[in-house]
């Protein structure tokens, strides 16, 4: 068993570290917020003070953190990872940022002598918890080879997507399926309700045919047919709709970058603009359903 370092423990972070104390993982943690930190020292680990002081006795240092900005001041900020990382350590975020951030970083680490991983994960809270997350990473085989034991006490499926970047841009590409999906799901039963068709007569049928998706069968945006769905608990995240935002636009960026078309995506990312900024920002990301019902 290892000494990891964790540092980010939000909705998805906490779930995770907790699976590596779980199974046997002896683990340094650090939040901006000391109160998380608190809770997971309660349950057996190191708190730290500082990012760097994650990094004591460490054999990888694993991050979870919001967006880039966040990803690039833990790692390159003042008092950063990567200018204290000892030769061979390994450094794993897995954190949905942009795909020039990752392979800049992951440059960086290399020159100071340590390894980085992008690796994203998908699933949501309910999988972190489960430890049932997907891994989709980016970064060399040996690498990957090394994370393996370690990412496998969090998930369930471990992809190795190509070079360093290539994890984002998997998430990335993943997180525009969902976040169209899930505006289609929303549309679908908003029409349902207006036509008189009860939410659980359609789910029995789309569920079952050709509308079938992660969005309908996981995660409905309607309370009662999939009872762990954020839906049923008020929309608390979850997946906030500020994250998914972030996400899209991530999406469309690349798009444009690429010279790829990506218009519903582009769409998609302007609706939950609208939504984030008319007070959804922090509710789940299917809570959209309210903005497009109209209510
Ligand atoms: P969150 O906002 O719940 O957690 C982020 C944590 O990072 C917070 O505890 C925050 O205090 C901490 N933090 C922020 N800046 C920091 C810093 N400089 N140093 C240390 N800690 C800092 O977010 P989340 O939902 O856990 O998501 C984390 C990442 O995982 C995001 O990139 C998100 O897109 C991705 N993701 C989330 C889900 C989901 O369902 N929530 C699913 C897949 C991927």
């Amino acid at each position: 068993m290892a000494r990891i370092g964790f540092i980010g423990l939000g909705n998805m972070g906490t779930p995770m570290a907790r699976n590596l104390l779980r199974s046997g993982h002896a683990l340094t943690v650090f939040d901006l917020a000391a109160e998380r930190v608190g809770r997971l020292v309660a349950e057996g680990a190191v708190g730290a003070k500082t990012p760097r002081e994650t990094i004591a006795g460490a054999h990888a240092v694993i991050t979870m953190l919001p967006t880039g900005r966040e990803v690039r001041s833990v790692y390159a900020g003042a008092g950063g990872l990567i200018e204290a990382a000892p030769p061979g350590l390994l450094l794993i975020d897995c954190s949905t940022i942009d795909v020039a951030t990752a392979r800049e970083m992951a440059q960086a680490a290399a020159a100071a002598g340590a390894s980085m991983l992008d690796a994203p994960v998908s699933g949501g809270v309910a999988s972190a918890e489960a430890a049932t997350l997907t891994f989709m990473v980016g970064g060399e085989a040996a690498a990957v080879e090394r994370a393996q034991p370690i990412l496998e006490a969090m998930g369930r499926r471990i992809i190795h997507a190509g070079p360093s970047g290539s994890g984002q841009a998997a998430k990335i590409c993943n997180n525009l399926i969902l976040g169209i999906s899930m505006i289609a799901v929303a549309e679908a039963f908003v029409l349902g309700e207006k036509l008189g068709l009860s939410h659980q007569a359609l789910f029995d049928v789309a569920s079952t045919s050709s509308g079938q998706c992660w969005s309908l069968t996981s995660y409905c945006p309607v309370p009662g047919p999939v009872p762990s769905s954020p839906a049923n608990r008020g929309y608390a995240p979850g997946f906030t709709a500020a994250m998914m935002l972030k996400d899209l636009e991530l999406a469309r960026d690349a798009a444009s970058e690429a010279g790829a078309a990506a218009e519903l995506g582009t769409h998609a990312a302007a609706l939950y603009r609208r939504f984030a900024e008319g007070g959804g920002a922090q509710m789940d990301f299917s809570a959209i359903i309210t903005m497009l019902r109209g209510g």
